[in-house]
């Protein structure tokens, strides 16, 4: 038995995985520099929550370091414990906060927690006191009601002459609701309490933009901006061309080619019936990798609304998903594919430079950051850096 595994010891896994992902790190570190660029004089943090967008929040934040990011936001502490070797002496804020229990994590790894309630605010005065001084951000709502003080709140907290010396906010933030849609009044509305906020707090740095709002121009700019989903590659602003460069291409490997009559049925459900005969690839990839079901060609009440299911990439042709997605299995109708050009261990992409990951999302129902973040753990990963 041992020596069958040493056997293939030196063998890439990603030569023989079901489904593999390839980060294109130069085009990742290429599309943080041109979100600095279009930041203006502004700083551009890079948001790497969920893993980096499901990238690798190793990998993905240590080529966003190298490249010059100074200011990270993850979602938990646990992320910015993983984070912070690979961006030693950057800022790294937490934007769930602060929780009991969690507090050596912060002072630990050197953590900012982005405070976002009276609850949070209390314990954060309390930890200073056992703790000593830390910087920490403050998330004001002005009109998402996610998370974040109410505007009233943090203008009196600014006013508060009695608040301890140790509390020391050094970032003031919020998010825009409709920044993705360039028509929306909210975006000025929100712009404007954001305005009455931050000059309360005159002298402390703020920030408003995620990736869409850094395109509404630099009145929404401030000092730091917070691009996510734009540095992956994704779309953030709707009904706009999509400037960044893709980053993540997702490939699942064909296990069977079975040739198929006219007339018969595929998957479950008997959801597709083949008008020609046909040939079909069965791939290594289903709805327990994340790649979601409701793309499904038929049977999913998505194909109601939206006609169009999902398409991968062969040899040079986008080919249609056929009938229902499975939990591991994805059936793909490769008839008009040559006949020589498709073969058992071949790869289909599943999403990249030629089915963007937005045009799988709309077949799909959702949208780019789903399909990212949904790509789960049963995969091989690579990283690739173009030569200088
Ligand atoms: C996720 C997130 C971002 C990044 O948003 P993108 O749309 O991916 O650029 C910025 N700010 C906050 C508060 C977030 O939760």
């Amino acid at each position: 038995m041992t020596d069958f595994v040493d056997s293939f010891e030196d063998e890439d896994p990603f030569d023989s995985a079901g489904l593999r992902l390839t980060v294109d790190l130069t085009a990742l570190t290429e599309n943080w520099k041109e979100m600095a660029r279009r930041s203006g004089r502004a700083r551009a943090a890079a948001v790497v929550k969920a893993d980096a967008y499901g990238t690798g929040i190793e990998d993905a934040g240590e080529a966003l370091y190298l490249a010059g990011a100074r200011d990270f936001f993850v979602a938990t502490a646990d992320e910015g414990v993983t984070l912070r070797p690979y961006a030693p002496d950057a800022r790294i804020f937490v934007l769930s906060g602060i929780w009991p229990g969690t507090e050596r994590k912060f002072f630990g790894y050197d953590l900012v927690p982005v405070i976002s309630s009276e609850e949070q605010l209390a314990f954060w005065m309390a930890v200073l006191a056992d703790y000593g001084d830390h910087p920490c951000a403050l998330h004001i709502d002005t009109g998402f009601n996610r998370l974040g003080l109410s505007m009233d709140d943090a203008i009196a907290l600014a006013d508060d002459v009695s608040r301890p010396a140790s509390f020391a906010p050094v970032l003031i933030m919020s998010h825009l609701t409709c920044g993705d849609d360039h028509s929306s009044e909210m975006n000025r509305q929100q712009l404007e309490s954001f305005r009455q906020v931050s000059a309360a707090y005159e002298g402390i740095a703020s920030s408003l933009a995620a990736s869409a709002g850094v395109f509404l121009g630099s009145d929404y700019h401030f000092d730091l901006t917070r691009p996510g989903i734009t540095l992956y590659g994704g779309e953030a602003v709707q009904g706009m061309k999509n400037p960044m460069r893709p980053v993540v291409t997702a490939e699942a490997r064909i296990i069977q080619v079975r040739t198929v009559t006219a007339g018969q049925f595929v998957s479950y459900g008997r959801a597709l019936q083949l008008t020609r005969d046909s040939r079909l690839a069965v791939v290594s990839a289903g709805y327990a990798d994340g790649y979601l079901r409701s793309q499904s060609s038929g049977g999913v009440p998505l194909r109601q609304v939206v006609p169009q299911g999902g398409q991968g990439f062969l040899a040079g042709r986008k080919v249609p998903i056929a009938g229902r997605i499975t939990m591991d299995l994805t059936i793909f109708d490769v008839t008009d594919i040559p006949e020589n050009a498709v073969r058992a261990g071949d790869y289909v992409e599943l999403f990249g430079k030629n089915v963007l990951v937005d045009d799988v999302a709309r077949s799909a129902g959702t949208i780019g950051y789903e399909i990212l973040t949904s790509i789960g753990l049963r995969h091989e990963r690579r990283y690739l850096v173009e030569e200088e």
